[in-house]
């Protein structure tokens, strides 16, 4: 019977301690891999959308990047992974509003039905997701809302033109909620720092 015998050298490792640097790597490519195992559960618990949702998130995203959201419009196309329903941790986690929910750093954005059905246009989707970018930026929920309201004139979403679209009084109320500091402006309409129609006062 014939028996085989290895002299590789990987077969005298065990003999000689690990340098430090191996250590590292080797910790480093666990890590690695375990943040990969993770973002694959995560990716495979959820649905993706349907050809007609892709549809529409890719043309929300163009209106991005037609108006200068290009860092944002390059994250979201090639930096994310689109899903339809959550995911284990969304199933378990606090839901931060009724349109999307990104999971960070795992670049993975959950858009719900109201993103397709409650936004009235794409422009609102393009809000949205701005939002989100934010988030696969690493930015908190305070920095993300902040971001879009001061920003949200470049996308035409303005208070005259969707002032009475639900996507637009439900981000306004939770803009106040998490950024107070830019509703602080008493001589302003609204209170709102951003808003640029004045209170006009009757000097008679
Ligand atoms: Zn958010």
């Amino acid at each position: 019977m014939q028996t085989s015998q290895s002299h590789s050298p990987a077969h005298h490792r065990g003999t000689n301690p690990e340098s430090p640097l191996q250590v590292v790597l080797s910790s480093a490519l666990a890590a690695l891999l375990a943040l990969a195992a993770f973002h694959l559960s995560l990716v495979a618990s959820a649905l993706p959308p349907t050809p007609e949702q892709a549809v529409m998130v890719g043309r929300a995203i163009d209106i991005l990047d037609a108006k200068g959201f290009r860092t944002e419009a390059l994250l979201l196309r090639h930096g994310a992974t689109f899903r339809e329903t959550d995911n284990w941790l969304n199933a378990i986690a606090h839901k931060e509003n009724a349109f999307a929910a990104t999971n960070f750093p795992f670049g993975i954005v959950t858009v719900y039905s109201d993103f397709y059905r409650r936004a009235t246009d794409d422009t609102e989707r393009a809000v949205i997701l701005l939002h989100e970018a934010q988030h696969l930026m690493g930015k908190d929920e305070k920095a993300a809302y902040e971001y879009v309201w001061l920003h949200r004139a470049d996308l035409g979403w303005t208070q005259l033109a969707y002032g009475t679209s639900p996507t637009y009084v439900t981000i306004e109320q939770q803009t106040r909620e998490m950024a107070p500091a830019l509703f602080n402006c008493p001589s302003n309409l609204w209170s709102d720092c951003t808003e640029t129609l004045r209170v006009v006062r009757n000097e008679n």
